[in-house]
């Protein structure tokens, strides 16, 4: 099923929630709703599945204004982060559980429904857990029984809200992994909503910016991470140098350093520099590019991070450069070394003046 949102806004009291928001999701593609808490994710999602109803603006579910179909008729199926799985049923009762309350021409025989569950939890690798109950599964076990009873009735739409949210940092690396290799396999569109920008980078296949309840930018992981459209994009997906500064005549002059930055206009302006794109070498007199001092390096696998001072104005620039680098240049901390960019972006604010 496709999915397309119009112009929706939503409003609670004087509080703008979603602020004329457009957006579409195709047929079986997985999409990330990414960006800073109460920027609207949830709201939106909720918009989608019918549990809430935007102040204006449309949701189309294969191309149809589906504002007056009921929660239960846009074939939607829900993952939140903390779902309520029923306590007093088994595993198997529990995935069983959509199936059971269908209305009685649409009900599956008890063979067809154990037949499918067996499926399901086959599906969700955990078939062997049937007859225990959701207090004695662990966090990563339960969410995925919740999104094996979320599939029981075959959704056309899958919406998970922070769906693994509440589990520690090692079991959603693999649960996130886990549902990009089921997503694969049954191609349901999918919107996922989430705030760890890793998550959402690993995961979809297109992902929303929004932030303040607007869309600051919609493309695939790479697009946005390696292309962000705004200075906010590129400050919430990874770290970021920024030199805020004046732009003239192809200049960017930022507190005593200056960027080539030709083809901008004149203004308030600032260059965004990601760690890995700047280069370091040990500080020759004469040397072009920013001088720093060595404050701290942390070695992590084939990377090393560099936190690096300013010796003119004290401020940190974090570089990020490849261990084997590291390791030839034999750094020690408080050593003059000295930055260029090999890659920056400039946005400027033309008409403003610093
Ligand atoms: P989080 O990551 O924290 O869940 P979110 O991006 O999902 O955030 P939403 O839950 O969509 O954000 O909420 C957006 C804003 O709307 C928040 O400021 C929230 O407080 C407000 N809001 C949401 N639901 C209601 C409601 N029923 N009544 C009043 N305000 C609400």
């Amino acid at each position: 099923m496709t999915i397309a949102v119009k112009n929706i806004n939503k409003r609670f009291g004087d509080f703008v929630a979603l602020d004329n928001v457009s957006l579409d999701f195709p047929q079986g593609e997985l999409t990330a709703l990414l960006g800073p808490s109460g920027c609207g994710k949830t709201t939106l999602l909720r918009c989608i599945a019918g549990l809430e109803h935007p102040d204006s603006g449309s949701v189309l579910l294969d191309g149809e204004d589906a504002s007056d179909r009921h929660v239960r008729e846009r074939q939607v199926g829900f993952v939140f982060q903390h779902y309520a799985l029923f306590k007093h049923m088994t595993v198997f009762e529990n995935v069983a559980f959509g199936l059971r309350v269908k209305p009685r021409k649409e009900r599956p025989s008890e063979e067809q429904i154990r037949r499918k569950v067996k499926d399901l939890l086959e599906l969700v690798q955990l078939d062997w857990l049937a007859d225990r109950y959701p207090p004695q599964l662990s966090g990563g076990q339960r969410q995925r029984i919740a999104l094996a009873r979320a599939l029981a009735v075959e959704p056309r739409v899958l919406l998970l809200d922070e769906p693994f949210g509440a589990l520690d940092a090692k079991v959603r690396k693999e649960l996130r992994r886990w549902l990009r290799r089921l997503h694969d396999e049954l191609h349901v569109t999918s919107i996922f909503v989430t705030h760890d920008q890793e998550e959402a980078l690993e995961v979809a296949d297109r992902v929303v910016l929004m932030n303040k309840g607007h869309v600051e930018q919609l493309g695939s992981p790479d697009e946005v991470y390696n292309h962000p459209a705004s200075p906010f994009v590129y400050g919430f997906l990874g770290n970021v140098n920024v030199f805020h500064g004046r732009v003239h005549e192809g200049v960017l002059a930022s507190d005593g350093v200056e960027f080539d930055v030709e083809g901008h206009g004149s203004g308030k302006g600032a260059a965004y520099i990601r760690p890995h794109d700047l280069e370091v070498e040990r500080y020759e007199p004469g040397a072009e590019g920013i001088v720093v001092k060595l404050r701290r390096a942390h070695a992590i696998g084939p990377l090393a991070q560099l936190d690096l001072e300013r010796t003119d104005n004290a401020q940190i620039i974090e570089a990020t450069i490849s261990n084997e680098r590291y390791i030839a240049l034999n750094l020690k901390d408080g050593e003059t070394l000295v930055v260029r960019p090999k890659r920056l972006r400039v946005f400027v604010d033309e008409g403003a003046h610093a």
